[in-house]
C-alpha cells in the first residue's frame, strides 16, 4: 500500500471511529429485546438481534457472525430461562468477550423480576421438555415489557452512568405509551373473554393469561415434541367438543398437523407472530401486539 493511500484509510478510519465515538453496542438474542433496547438506548445505541422474528428461538444455528457481532459488543441481552439454551451460551462464550459474560455489567437477563408462569416443582427435562424453568416466552404479555425495559434500561445505566436521565426519561415514554396501547388491546380482546383455543406450541400462556384467552391444549404433546397421530386425535374431539373457533400457531411451525384438525373440524388456523419481525409489518413491540389481537379477535368472531 502506498503512503497515500494508507493515510486515506487511516483516515478513513478516525472518521468512522469518531462518528461511533460513544455509541453502545447492544446484542440481543431476539427481536423484541432489541426492538425495547432500541426505544430505551435510542441514538445512544445500535442494536443488533441474533434471532430473526420468523425464526424458532429455541433453535438457532449459530453462525460466526453472530461470534463476531458479540466479540464487539458493551452489552448483551438475553431473554433467559431455558429459551435460548441450546445455543446462546455457547455463542457467548466463544466471543470471549468479558464484558458481555454472566455477572458482567454487559449482561443483561431480561427475564429478572418477570412474574413466571408455570414454573416446575422438580427439574425434569423429561420427554425433550424445553421449559423446565417456567414458561420462558413472558414477552408476549405486553405488560411484561415494562419489566423487560426496566432490566435493560438498568444494563445501559450501568455501562453508560452519563446517560443514566436519558434512558431513565425514555422508560417513562415507554411504560406510558405501553399503558395506553394496553387500554386499546384490552378493550379490543374484551368480548373474546374465556374464548377456548388451541395452541401448537406451550408459548402463549402469558398472551392467554393476559387477555383471559383459555387454551384447552396444544399441538405438541410436551414442548419441543412435534405432534403425534393420537394427539391430533385427542385434538380434533376437544375442538368438536368445546366448539374451539381457533388454533394459534407460529411462523416457524408447519400448518400440515393443525390443517388436518382444520379439515375434520372447520377450525381456523391463526399463524401468529411471536416476536418482532416475524411479518414485515412488525417493526416495533408495539406491532406484535397490534398484529397478534387483529388476527385473534378476527378469527374468535
Ligand atoms: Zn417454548
Amino acid at each position: 500500500m502506498t503512503t497515500k493511500k494508507l493515510s486515506i484509510t487511516v483516515l478513513f478510519l478516525s472518521i468512522f471511529s469518531f462518528a461511533n465515538a460513544g455509541i453502545i453496542k447492544v446484542v440481543t438474542t431476539t427481536m423484541d429485546t432489541k426492538s425495547i433496547a432500541e426505544f430505551i438506548g435510542a441514538d445512544k445505541i445500535t442494536a443488533t438481534s441474533i434471532a430473526t422474528g420468523y425464526q424458532n428461538p429455541h433453535f438457532v444455528d449459530p453462525k460466526p457472525s453472530y461470534i463476531i457481532n458479540l466479540t464487539n459488543a458493551d452489552m448483551f441481552v438475553t431473554v433467559g430461562l431455558d429459551l435460548e439454551t441450546g445455543w446462546s451460551p455457547q455463542l457467548l462464550a466463544s466471543s470471549r468477550n468479558t464484558k458481555i459474560q454472566k455477572g458482567a455489567a454487559g449482561y443483561v437477563d431480561a427475564s429478572v423480576g418477570v412474574n413466571l408462569l408455570q414454573v416446575p416443582t422438580s427439574l425434569n427435562r423429561g420427554e425433550g421438555d424445553i421449559h423446565i424453568y417456567g414458561n420462558p416466552h413472558y414477552w408476549l404479555d405486553p405488560l411484561n415489557g415494562k419489566q423487560i425495559a426496566r432490566n435493560i434500561c438498568d444494563g445501559l445505566n450501568r455501562i453508560s452512568p452519563a446517560n443514566k436521565a436519558f434512558f431513565e426519561a425514555n422508560l417513562v415514554k415507554f411504560d406510558a405509551t405501553l399503558d395506553l396501547k394496553m387500554k386499546e388491546w384490552a378493550s379490543k380482546m374484551a368480548p373474546f373473554k374465556g374464548s377456548k383455543i388451541i395452541a401448537y406450541h406451550n408459548e402463549w400462556v402469558y398472551f392467554e393469561t393476559r387477555f383471559g384467552l383459555q387454551i384447552v391444549d396444544f399441538m405438541e404433546p410436551k414442548p419441543g415434541i412435534p405432534p403425534t397421530p393420537s394427539q391430533l386425535v385427542k385434538i380434533i374431539n376437544e375442538v368438536k367438543t368445546n366448539h374451539i373457533k381457533a388454533i394459534i400457531s407460529s411462523p416457524y411451525f408447519t400448518t400440515s398437523s393443525s390443517d388436518v384438525v382444520k379439515q375434520q373440524t372447520g377450525v381456523k388456523v391463526c399463524t401468529m407472530a411471536t416476536s418482532v419481525g416475524a411479518f414485515d409489518t412488525i417493526k416495533t413491540y408495539f406491532d406484535l401486539f397490534d398484529y397478534d389481537i387483529n388476527l385473534i379477535t378476527a378469527a374468535l368472531k
